[in-house]
């Protein structure tokens, strides 16, 4: 598995996606030359590569003061809780683990006005392809990691396991977003799919304002009473209300929460 890069996956990923949209699409009248499709192409290798390779630097760093400090206060088990476990094991721990957190943070960037505002472009995509998967503001990394990276490095664990899990989720977080006419079936009280997370974009706040906030896993909407799954198939319209706001180019709209009026 780490034979690849996370750039190589991200790519090998994102060609497949590219290739099944076509084969396959659930919105026929969707245009593949879509508005904002290239702006969208740069947060991609934005937010997917350099971005993603800063951030790690950064939250390495702060993860290595957090050792420390576990360390001094005697709350770091010796060995990594997960460590020597067998590979699907620790997997399956860290997917459900980390995807609990995620859910936890998603919720927040909804519900928090300050967080909201960064969020705020990912919800701006008014038609969902595969590539919306990575339009979101740069603070977003930045939340989710620093929020991760501690109970993560204290359940310890290996390397290999934490990899498959990233590029595991990237692959079904560009599934959530893609155009895709692909049913999970009864999978879907556990995973989450497209036409789910197609409702967490709508405009509208039919069924509650806040919905759907899974990211590899409806589960915890389920479980929590978020899940929204309507009998027709797409919303009238994706946005949020006012979303004329947002910028229609990426320098802006990495700017727009610390420049927009109040
Ligand atoms: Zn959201
Ligand atoms: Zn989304």
């Amino acid at each position: 598995m780490h034979r690849f890069s996370y750039l190589a996956w991200l790519a090998l990923i994102s060609l497949s996606f590219f290739l099944a949209e076509r084969a396959l699409p659930a919105r026929r009248e969707q245009p593949t030359l879509r508005p904002q499709l290239a702006n969208d192409l740069v947060l991609l290798v934005f937010n997917g590569h350099l971005w993603a390779v800063l951030t790690g630097a950064f939250t390495g760093w702060l993860v290595l003061g957090a050792n420390d400090v576990l360390e001094r206060l005697g709350a770091r088990p010796q060995q990594g809780l997960l460590s020597g476990l067998p590979f699907p094991v620790q997997f399956a721990l860290y997917l459900v683990a980390s995807d609990f957190l995620q859910w936890c943070v998603h919720n927040l960037l909804h519900r928090v006005p300050f967080l909201w505002s960064f969020h705020k472009l990912h919800h701006s995509a008014r038609a969902l392809d595969w590539v919306v998967n990575f339009r979101f503001h740069w603070m977003e990394l930045v939340v989710y990691r620093t929020s991760l990276y501690v109970p993560l490095l204290w359940l310890g664990g290996d390397g290999q396991p934490l990899f498959a899990v990233a590029v595991f989720a990237t692959a079904w977080g560009h599934f959530n977003h893609s155009n895709l006419a692909l049913s999970i079936g009864p999978l879907a009280y556990v995973f989450n799919s497209p036409r789910m997370h197609l409702w967490h974009h709508d405009a509208s706040d039919e069924g509650g304002p806040a919905k759907n906030f899974g990211i590899v896993l409806s589960l915890w909407d389920w479980l929590f009473g978020t899940a929204y799954w309507p009998r027709q198939r797409a919303p009238a319209r994706l946005g949020y209300p006012g979303d004329d706001e947002m910028p229609p180019d990426v320098l802006r709209q990495e700017l727009f929460p610390l420049t927009r009026r109040r």
